[in-house]
């Protein structure tokens, strides 16, 4: 038995969400006493995947992969667990993950959990530790199937470098036409910027900066962070920011190491989807608002005061 690792990777460059699955499968295989197999898709790109564990690694090859169609992927990495014995499948919980993930845990016929947070105590039983209910609760859930699926949830591992020198084969899977019915054919970016997905820091502002003319404050500290930038619903709904930086229950879920809230009440709504972000920041003239109770740190003020000093003392680090 193996363990298999989904390596995801956007231009040839590997996601962190990806590393941190790889450092999260090196534990499980341990566990397991098993090895740990990375597959990757179109890509030769390799070295990081050895810095972090892999004892080996399939390069799935096929160009009609090179974009996303999830019947495809998933028959092809149906096919690569089935070659490598792998009984744990670990996929990432991105949205193509998550789409992914339940397509190849029916054609394995196995058992599945997204949102994983930690390493199963035992291989069996196998009990996943998960974050539910909008991040406000855990739910742990026994995979009792010989075969199992399972989505970690992003910044809930962390990277664990371990060097290997692993064993690196192709693969060319067996793939039908009816696999590309459905395939995404583009991805347009909507800025050149730190996505909100993939970044470490988000710092995003809500109505309390009273107009899309007063962001450069947003802007300016998420710069001097390397962060992404996002706002409150209404915020994006008054047009002031567009609509791919909407956070929250009804937007895009954060789950940042870092969440710094400008301007913004925490809504239960709002916290419905930042709340996994490790540290959150919040920045408000009023003490009452319910984002403190959910706060690491908050500073009651201004905003027009407190961010541009903020962001001149993080400019010499
Ligand atoms: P407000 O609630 O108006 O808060 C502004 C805050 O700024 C206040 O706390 C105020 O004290 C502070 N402030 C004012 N001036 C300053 C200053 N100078 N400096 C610092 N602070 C200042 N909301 C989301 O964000 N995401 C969602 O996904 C979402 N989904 C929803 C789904 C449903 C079904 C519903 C009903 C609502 C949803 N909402 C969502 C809306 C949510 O309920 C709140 O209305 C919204 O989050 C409030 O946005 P806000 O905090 O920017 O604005």
């Amino acid at each position: 038995m193996s363990v298999l690792v989904f390596a995801d990777h956007a231009e040839g460059k590997f996601k962190k969400i990806a590393l941190e699955l790889i450092s999260y499968g090196k534990s499980v295989a341990k566990k397991a006493q098993s090895k740990l197999i990375v597959a990757t898709i179109n890509t030769d790109e390799d070295q990081e995947l050895a810095q972090y564990g892999a004892d080996k690694i399939v390069k799935i090859k096929d160009s009609r992969l090179n974009a996303f169609s999830a019947r495809a992927y998933s028959d092809a990495l149906a096919q690569v667990a089935k070659q490598e014995s792998s009984d744990i499948i670990l996929i990432d919980s991105s949205s193509n993950g998550k789409y992914l993930a339940p397509l190849l845990a029916v054609q394995l016929e196995a058992g599945m959990a997204t949102n994983a947070i930690s390493v199963p105590e035992t291989i069996a039983p196998f009990v996943v530790k998960r974050m539910a209910f909008s991040s406000k609760g855990f739910v742990f859930t026994s995979i009792n199937s010989d075969k199992k699926v399972v989505c970690l949830a992003k910044n809930s591992f962390g990277l664990k470098e371990e060097a290997t020198n692993p064993e690196k084969v192709s693969f060319e899977p067996k793939l039908d036409d009816k696999d590309f019915d459905l395939k995404s054919i583009l991805v347009e970016k909507t800025s050149g910027q730190v996505t909100i997905a993939d970044a470490d820091i988000v710092v995003s502002g809500g109505r309390g900066l009273k107009g899309p003319e007063n962001w450069g404050l947003v802007e300016d500290l998420a710069g001097v962070l390397g962060a992404a930038t996002a706002c409150s619903k209404p915020v994006s709904d008054l047009g002031w920011r567009p609509h791919s930086e909407h956070v929250g229950q009804t937007g895009k879920p954060v789950s940042s190491n870092l969440y710094i809230a400008i301007g913004i009440s925490g809504a239960i709504q709002h916290l419905a989807g930042v709340n996994s972000s490790k540290v959150k920041v919040v920045i408000n003239t009023d003490p009452e608002a319910p984002f403190f109770k959910a706060a690491d740190y908050g500073i009651v003020g201004d905003a027009f005061e407190v961010v541009p000093k903020l962001t001149e003392k993080l400019k010499v680090f």
